[in-house]
């Protein structure tokens, strides 16, 4: 190294390499000046159309970004699966399910999409599946509902959301064909509320403004099973997280949505301000910004970015890891004055393949002795999910049975 630390400046010091990382993506799409703004909603077309940001919170909390990530807009589309977790929390994935499936439509965001036989609109994620599931919500007028809205996607993004009134007033004028699905669902008897007061909330939800980082936060949140990992507020259960990514992942980018998981591989959603949330579970949420537009109503340098994110930094949620992790940490082995004894460590969270991993080492341990002493070290394990409990319960009591002696430190 020539260089010595005073000619370092300070910038050198402080920078980010996750920011810097994302800074590059975006100057390698800013010059693509391809689609257009959403009209249909007017005051959607009165927005800088070069606004460009993106920022990703990772499950420890720690947000990184670049570009204009602290540029407001309306949230749109993005509202949709936070308003089915709120159901979803509120109801029962079960209930909602009566009231809306769980299957993409390959149908444009706007479309008449209501099943024949039962009435039911195909997913959460289009607009008729939408206005459905924000009218499951609370159970008083309007404003208690769109209230408990606000106050659930404020809790996902870790900071009090609000109404921008114009674009509420513009969507509201313009809303015809979200009324006419509206009228089409509550005449098939999905719709729990009136049509009007069903596409008020709708509109509220969709006029709520956000920053880039605020939807990194949000997709934090569910890839963080529920727990906004900034706040450390438990916003929505594991299982509620778990399904809305499931939705996210086959209807997320409406007609689009297979090619997407296919190149890109996030669960993700977008909106016609231009958002769109993309989540790797158990890693980190993305939140990505820029107003042009696609013909399935997509971010177009949005989608890009994250596409050039997810090849560049290898995070398609299908990639394989490098082996599969081992809960055991260490495993001795000796003979001491009372016959052969093992010691097992084991750490991390224990689920079905990592228990079937300890079981099948202390069976083939047992296999070739008729009796021994048996240490399990567990007092390093985060979590023991059901199945592991019941693996691991079932070898040990054969064990005892067979003439070894088994201890446990911790819990399994
Ligand atoms: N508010 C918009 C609408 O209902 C949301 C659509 C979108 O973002 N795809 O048309």
């Amino acid at each position: 190294m020539n260089s010595t630390a005073n000619e370092r400046t300070v910038d050198e010091h402080d920078v980010d390499p996750v920011a810097a990382a994302l800074s590059l993506l975006l100057d390698a799409h800013r010059d693509d000046t391809s689609g257009a703004l959403a009209d249909y909603i007017p005051e959607l077309a009165t927005v800088d159309p070069d606004g460009f940001g993106i920022a990703l919170t990772s499950v420890h909390g720690r947000t990184a970004h670049a570009g204009d990530a602290r540029t407001p807009f309306t949230i749109q589309s993005v509202s949709k699966p936070f308003v089915y977790a709120l159901a979803a929390c509120e109801l029962g994935i079960d209930e909602v399910a009566r009231h809306v499936g769980f299957e993409p439509s390959g149908e444009p965001f706007n479309a008449i999409s209501l099943d024949a036989a039962t009435g039911r609109p195909a997913n959460p994620l289009i607009n008729a599946g939408a206005i459905v599931t924000s009218a499951l919500v609370g159970g008083g007028d309007a404003e208690e509902r769109f209230d408990r809205v606000r106050a659930f996607l404020s809790a996902c993004a870790g900071r009090d959301l609000d109404v921008d009134e114009a674009v509420y007033a513009s969507e509201d004028a313009t809303g015809d064909r979200n009324r006419a699905l509206a009228h089409l669902a509550r005449s098939a008897g999905v719709l729990r509320q009136p049509v009007d007061d069903a596409t008020e909330v709708y509109f509220r939800q969709c006029s709520l403004v956000v920053t880039t980082e605020d939807l990194s936060v949000m997709a934090a949140t569910l890839a963080n099973g529920g727990v906004n990992p900034v706040t450390e507020a438990t916003v929505m259960s594991e299982r509620v997280a778990t399904v809305t990514l499931a939705i996210m992942t086959t209807c997320g980018m409406y007609d689009h949505s297979g090619a997407w998981m296919a190149r890109v591989g996030l669960p993700a959603k977008s909106g016609v301000g231009g958002g769109i949330v993309a989540v790797n579970p158990s890693q980190f949420g993305i939140g990505v910004y820029s107003p042009r537009l696609d013909e399935y109503g997509n971010s177009i340098r949005g989608s890009d970015v994250l596409q050039s994110l997810s090849e560049r930094f290898e995070l398609h949620v299908f990639d394989h890891p490098d082996r599969p992790r081992s809960p055991i940490v260490r495993a001795d082995d000796h003979t001491g004055e009372h016959g052969d004894e093992l010691t097992l460590v084991v750490r991390g969270e224990l689920d079905l393949i990592s228990a079937e991993e300890v079981v099948a080492f202390l069976r083939e341990w047992a296999a070739t002795r008729t009796a021994g002493t048996i240490h399990v070290d567990a007092s390093g394990v985060s979590r023991v999910r059901e199945v592991a409990r019941r693996l691991l319960t079932a070898t040990i009591e054969r064990l005892r049975a067979t003439g070894f002696a088994v201890t446990i430190d911790g819990t399994v």
